[in-house]
């Protein structure tokens, strides 16, 4: 039955009526869902279950939601792992650093189930149309990046760009419309064994609108975290 079959969730709730509801939800929609009442649990769960996708409470006993967020986005295997956040009304302020951490979405207390999966689907819509490593180009309005070429062009001009620029750029189309913090775009560009600061992401990022003004506005820092590129079809 559509993207959702064999899809698993983990849902992590401490509120164990809530917990109940979704995991029934879910499976009436045809997920498999894993479940965990508190932040240490739900580490342990991602480790041994590898869902697609988590639904992480904020309000959690042993280790909160964004404790749970920081240290799965801090590890490569699960640094793109879609998270969206249950949060109180109250705790708004969470909720934005939530999605800084690097939460993909969020959906307050309460909430109806329907709606919680109808964001599940959505945002497993949203990564599947996030082209595999396979392809061989990118494309934002009229840049370019052809993988296989390693060439940058801007309508029909070559953009001299170096390794490391080309690196970013790819990660950052690759994930477009996710926010990636310094650490996981140092990792991915200059690898573990760089010695260099996370200063050097943010004065790559700034050769690289330099380079191609087009992504100026394109490429939005998110406070003091990381960037993002929207998605063309993203507002603001
Ligand atoms: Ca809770």
């Amino acid at each position: 039955m559509g993207t959702s079959s064999h899809k698993k969730i983990l849902v992590v709730e401490d509120e164990e009526d809530i917990l109940q509801l979704v995991r029934h939800y879910l499976e009436k929609e045809g997920f498999r869902a894993v479940t965990a009442m508190n932040g240490l649990e739900a580490l342990k769960k991602v480790k041994e279950d590898t869902p697609d996708l988590v639904v992480l409470d904020l309000m959690l006993p042993e280790m909160d939601g964004l404790e749970v967020c920081k240290r799965l986005r801090s590890v490569p295997d699960t640094a793109m792992l879609p998270i969206i956040m249950l949060t109180a009304k109250a705790e708004e302020s969470d909720t934005i650093v939530g999605l800084e951490l690097g939460a993909d979405d969020y959906v307050t207390k309460p909430f109806s189930p329907k709606a919680l999966v109808a964001r599940i689907k959505a945002l497993l819509r949203r990564i599947e149309r996030v082209p595999s490593n396979g392809q061989d180009q990118y494309r934002h309005e009229d840049l370019t990046m052809h993988l296989a070429r390693h060439e940058v062009t801007l309508g029909k001009k070559e953009v001299p760009l170096t390794a490391k620029e080309f690196g970013l750029l790819e990660h950052l189309l690759r994930h477009r419309g996710r926010v990636l913090t310094r650490e996981v775009l140092l990792n991915a560009v200059w690898g573990y064994d760089y010695y260099g600061t996370t200063r050097t992401v943010d004065v790559h990022v700034r050769r690289l609108k330099q380079k191609l003004p087009l992504l100026e506005d394109a490429i939005v820092s998110v406070k003091s975290l990381g960037y993002k590129l929207k998605d063309s079809d993203e507002p603001g």
